[in-house]
């Protein structure tokens, strides 16, 4: 299937779908919106008070830094796609719950497969821990880290980022490295599975 007829059918799934407790209280789910071709996937946490409101990610204050960020970089919402680990807000924006991240990660795993992105952005420690569980996100992000023949870069959540300079100045700082990353990455061709890590990418 082309990747936008897959975006659109996980959408539509997302849309009825009932596996978990967040579905009785969301007011609209929120699957995830941008580029069916995009180079860059962006995966945050869950949706948020306005995003739930407006059923697309990352609208909130939390989603104008975000916007900046890709602004820093010469990059446009419509150029990436932007997702999230759970896709209906947990009630008072409290953590998602691991029965809730595990009822929802297969539409993340089908977004992924359909985009197949050069590089993935995780931002938050959720997200984060949804590809490398048990790595702590202070010591990991800004780091490329290649797994199943996936680049992932770490990196932390912007509504955290945003009141807290040393965590702004981290998250500015690892989003100036994405411009060369994505360049090496274009100018290799695409890894096997499984490939070891810094084997092809000076940058890792
Ligand atoms: N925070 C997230 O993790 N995702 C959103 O969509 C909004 C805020």
């Amino acid at each position: 299937m082309q990747a936008d007829a897959e975006l659109a059918q996980v959408a539509r799934e997302v849309a009825g779908c009932t596996a978990c407790a967040l579905s009785r209280n969301r007011l609209k789910t929120v699957p995830g919106d941008g580029a069916p071709t995009a180079e860059i996937l962006f995966i945050g946490e869950a949706p948020g008070f306005h995003e739930d409101q407006q059923g697309r990610p990352f609208v909130g204050p939390a989603g104008q830094f975000l916007n900046e960020l890709l602004a820093s970089i010469g990059l446009k919402r419509q150029d990436v796609f932007i997702a999230n680990v759970v896709k209906c807000r947990p009630p008072n924006n409290r953590d998602p719950q691991p029965e809730e991240i595990g009822a929802c990660d297969h539409f993340l795993k089908r977004q992924i497969s359909a985009i197949r992105p050069k590089l993935i952005v995780t931002l938050g420690r959720f997200s984060m821990a949804t590809f490398f569980p048990g790595e702590t996100i202070s010591k990991i992000h800004g780091q490329p880290r290649r797994r199943d023949g996936m680049v992932y870069v770490p990196m932390f959540h912007p509504a955290a980022a945003l009141h807290q300079p040393s965590l702004r100045q981290s998250i500015e700082a690892d989003f100036r490295k994405l411009p060369a990353l994505l360049a090496e990455l274009r100018s290799v061709p695409e890894a096997p599975p499984e490939k070891p890590s810094g084997s092809q990418l000076s940058l890792f």
